[in-house]
């Protein structure tokens, strides 16, 4: 695209550029909502969730798979083990210490991220905002309008273990970035985070059967989960589907 194309196809931008691309399908979304909708969705076909629970071991007994998580609502921790058929593993960055329990080495290591949501509370600021999401190349950051009245900003690729702190020194630069290409954003107020990407070496998630027959992978997706996972989860589903029916023609 030319500048003039950049600035037909998102006039909020400023700025000076030499060129860009255009990716007209591309879309953003808001991911609470997606993945809210998604369990509701689950739970309408059946599906059980266990929530606030840590998942301690994972063992194979009996020829069946053990796990032992310990609810974390209460003072004493109360433990609960259950045994399972089969086993998919999407722990993010704790995928390593499950697969590491299980025989498998799944070489997930956490690369922190930041984002700012600007909630857009005047007309002016929403006005001022853009509609399409954008890459910045050179500043590595990425940006999505969610709806009406909010505006996210991400980047940053720390290493720092599983330090999950929000460092003010790390919000900044993001604040920064749109005031200077949005200066008509209000940025008073903006609500900082942090979380912790589920990093494969060669930048690809892991999709397997494990080592243990029933064991598999679905994760290590990187800075791509949200956009890689509806493949993911069909890939896995075929794995899971034909090990059953391997089974039951054993
Ligand atoms: C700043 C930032 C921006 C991003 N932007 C995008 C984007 O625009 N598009 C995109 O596609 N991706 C994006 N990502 C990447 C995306 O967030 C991840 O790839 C995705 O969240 C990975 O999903 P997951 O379910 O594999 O792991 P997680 O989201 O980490 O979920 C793992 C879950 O397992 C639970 N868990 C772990 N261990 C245990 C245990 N022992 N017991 C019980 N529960 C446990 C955790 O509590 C968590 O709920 C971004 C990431 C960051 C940090």
């Amino acid at each position: 695209m030319t500048p003039q194309e950049i600035q037909k196809i998102e006039p909020a931008l400023q700025g000076k550029y030499y060129g860009g691309f255009y990716t007209p399908s591309d879309s953003t979304g808001d991911i609470h909502k997606f993945t809210r909708g998604l369990a509701a969705a689950c739970l309408r076909k059946g599906a059980a969730f266990v929530h606030d629970v840590n998942v301690e071991n994972v063992e194979t007994a009996g020829g069946r798979l053990s796990v032992t998580w310990a609810s974390e609502r209460h003072a004493e921790p109360q433990r609960t083990a259950m045994a399972f058929d089969k086993l998919v593993i999407c722990a993010g960055v704790e995928s390593r210490r499950l697969a590491g329990l299980l025989g498998d080495r799944v070489n997930i290591y956490p690369v922190k991220g930041y984002s700012i949501t600007a909630n857009l509370e005047t007309r002016e600021s929403q006005a001022a905002s853009p509609q399409v999401s954008l890459l910045d190349e050179a500043a590595k950051i990425v940006t999505s309008r969610l709806g009406q009245d909010r505006f996210r900003v991400a980047g940053t690729a720390e290493f720092n273990g599983f330090n999950r702190d929000i460092r003010a020194d790390r919000i900044q630069p993001l604040t920064d970035w749109v005031r200077c290409n949005f200066p008509g954003i209000d940025t008073s107020k903006i609500v900082p985070w942090a979380g912790l990407r589920p990093m494969m070496p060669n930048m690809m998630p892991r999709v397997s059967a494990g080592r243990v027959p029933g064991v598999f992978y679905n994760t290590g997706h990187g800075h791509l989960g949200w956009t890689l996972s509806a493949a993911t989860s069909q890939i896995v589903a075929r794995l899971v589907d034909a090990s059953a029916f391997a089974n039951a023609s054993a």
